[in-house]
């Protein structure tokens, strides 16, 4: 199984990349905020508790989205690999996913961690509100709580695969398929 970790601030493109990723490498594409949304959706309990948080650009509890991605492993076992997007998201939430994925004799293989500069992430965020249909998009002062999270809680998971030697830093800006083609490097560079 290969198993890859799409590591990077809101906005800084790991959405897009992931769809054109999945695609060339037959990853199966588990995102805990697309995964929320359905909740959301469904008005489902846990999506009924999810929006309050993800309206304010606050993070939802370990326990809501390790328990999603749990099920998600279960029930996708003839999966080549996964492509994690926007997960882990916590160092608590990284120590699951290790635990999770060594009872299927599996590891995390690679984070790719993409940087974009802060004014570029505000301006690429309100600009998808205009059409995402995303609350949490359309209001300047929860984008920049969500950045503020990334801070607080996301970063640090960096530093704990850093440990294992398993982050490579991709410039997140450039068109599209430049990113692409420097995100495939270093999965081709990891796979081989
Ligand atoms: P973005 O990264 O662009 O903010 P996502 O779709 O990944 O968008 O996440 C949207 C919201 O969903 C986050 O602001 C957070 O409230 C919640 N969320 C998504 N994934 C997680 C996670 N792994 N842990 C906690 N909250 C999460």
């Amino acid at each position: 199984m290969f198993n890859l970790i799409l590591f990077g601030p809101p906005g800084s493109g790991k959405g897009t990349q992931s769809e054109k990723l999945i695609e060339k490498y037959g990853l199966k594409h588990l995102s805990t905020g697309d995964l929320l949304r359905s909740e959301i959706a469904r008005n489902t309990p846990l999506g009924l508790e999810a929006k309050n948080l993800m309206d304010k650009g606050q993070l939802v509890p370990d326990e809501v989205v390790i328990g999603m991605i749990s099920s998600a492993l279960d029930s996708n076992p003839q999966a080549k690999g996964f492509l994690f997007d926007g997960f882990p998201r916590t160092s608590a939430q990284a120590e699951a996913l290790d635990k999770l994925l060594e009872l299927k004799n599996a590891t995390i293989c690679l984070m790719v961690s993409l940087e974009v500069s802060e004014d570029e992430l505000v301006k690429r965020l309100l600009k998808r509100g205009e059409t995402s249909g995303r609350s949490d998009d359309t209001n300047e002062q929860v984008i920049r709580a969500r950045i503020v999270e990334y801070h607080n809680k996301t970063a640090a998971v960096a530093d704990y695969y850093h440990r294992f030697g398993k982050v490579k830093i991709i410039k997140g800006e450039g068109t599209i398929d430049e990113i692409f083609n420097d995100l495939c490097k270093e999965i081709d560079a990891c796979m081989n």
